[in-house]
This record gives C-alpha cells, structure tokens and sequence, in this order.
C-alpha cells in the first residue's frame, strides 16, 4: 500500500503571533480539501496557539519545533510533548540539525524526547541527516543509521510506528543546495533498508520526508523517487503560495 505523503513546514524563528495566524489563514483558504496527504506546520512556540485556533477544522496539523523529555516541573525556558498536546499540537520535531549544531543536541538526547513525545501523545519527527565533511568522507549512511539507532533506542517496537524520519542532508539545509533526487533516494532506500533490519516489517509504513532547501520547482522530482514519502520544508513554507504548491506535489506523486 502507498505511504500517505507528509508536508511539513518548519516556520523555524519565523512569524510572530499575528504574522504566524495570517499564514496559518492563507494556508487554510489555499488547501481547503486535503484527503490525500498529511500536512503539519511547526510555528514557535509563542505562536502555536493562535495557530491552532486560525487552523480548527481544517486538516492541517500543528506541532512543536522543540519539547524537553520531562513532561511538567522546573524546566524553565522549554516546552513538553504533554503541554502541547494540552495546548492542541499533534506533533513536534526532534533531533533538527539546528538543535544538534546550536544547541548541542546529542543522539542520547534526541532518544529520550523521542519516547517523550510518545508519551506526551504527540506524533515526533526524528531529523537525521550527514555534514558535507561527512559526505565527502563517504560516511553519510554510516551517520544516519548511526542516528537512528540512537534516536531510536528507547523505544519499543510498537512505538517506533508513531515515528516519521526527516532525512536532512545538514549542507542542503537554507542554503539553497538541494541533494538530486537520486542521491536522497539513495540515502532514503538506506534508511529504509536500516530500519528493516532493525525494526521489522513497519519500516514499509514508516514515511521518511526529505528535508533541504525543498521549493516548488525540485518538489515533483524528489517526491516521485520510491522512498521519498514527504517533505520537511523550510523557507518554503513561509508563504502559503510556495507551500500550498509542494503539498499540491506531494498529492501529484501518488
Ligand atoms: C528545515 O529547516 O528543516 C529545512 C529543510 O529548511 P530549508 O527548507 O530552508 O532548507
């Protein structure tokens, strides 16, 4: 059975408040039918529940770009997959290369906000992806399986169901390189085929998006490789327009 595709937009440090509900009302008038693709925006934080309220009863989820693996208590500055969920969110993103470059986000890390999430009852989106020194080095699949095995590690195998992967090659990320088609399906039929051997028989639902620098014009391409199941978008989702038209790709490709 074909994987449903999955857009996500990463609104990253974007769009304040009223700026983030405008989108989010763009967004709800441009892709009012949706019954054939999953899309999800990620506002900050600050913004996530005007944008709920703008988005309710339209099929577009909402999530956190970021939670911390306790669910309440004396966390000052973050946020929890249980707080989210109150707050409405369905999802929220793990392991972004942002968060591991900036923020010193580790594989440890990224395991335990991953069961988190679950157990908050949100939906996470695991980011893996290799550095240009990595590539050059021939180890971009040694990275990624290395990053799903400790993403992955604590949970247990009925949870890893709830996962989506973002493979997110870290050198195609804003700066406007997009990895070729066939150099992410590669890396995607690997992951694919790491996650057989690892995690049985749901690795054929799991959906894995690609993530860099995904724009209206390289969306078809990418979606139509066999192992690409969605998009994890970034300055392209800052605008309806540009968005709607790689949601409108992912529906295409099926
Ligand atoms: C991202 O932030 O996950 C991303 C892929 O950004 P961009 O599309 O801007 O490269």
């Amino acid at each position: 059975m074909a994987r449903r595709p999955f857009i996500a937009g990463n609104w990253k440090l974007n769009l304040g408040p009223k700026d983030a509900t405008a989108l989010a009302e763009g967004l709800r008038q441009q892709l009012p039918k949706l019954d054939d693709v999953t899309v999800a925006v990620f506002p900050t934080a600050l913004s996530v529940t005007g944008v709920i309220s703008a988005l309710q009863g339209a099929p577009i989820g909402v999530g956190l770009q970021e939670i911390t693996a306790a669910p309440t208590g004396a966390f000052t500055g973050t946020n929890s997959a249980q707080l989210g969920r109150q707050a409405g969110c369905e999802y929220c993103l793990v392991g972004h290369s942002e968060r591991r470059q900036l923020f010193g986000e580790t594989d440890s890390g990224v395991a335990k906000k991953l069961l988190a999430a679950i157990e908050g009852g949100l939906l996470p989106i695991l980011c893996i992806g290799e550095t240009l020194e990595q590539r050059k080095a021939g180890r971009a699949d040694a990275v990624v399986h290395s990053q799903l095995a400790g993403g992955l590690a604590r949970l247990q195998p009925d949870q890893v169901a709830a996962v989506t992967v973002a493979y997110e090659p870290v050198w195609a990320i804003g700066t406007g390189e997009t990895a070729t088609p066939q150099q992410a399906q590669d890396i995607h039929a690997s992951i694919r085929a790491w996650l057989r051997s690892n995690v049985g028989s749901v690795a054929d639902d799991i959906r894995i998006q690609y993530g860099g620098s995904v724009k209206p014009a390289n969306a078809a391409e990418l979606l139509g490789q066999p192992d690409i199941d969605g998009a994890l978008v970034g300055g392209a989702s800052l605008t309806a327009d540009s968005f709607a038209a790689i949601v409108q790709a992912g529906s295409d490709s099926l």
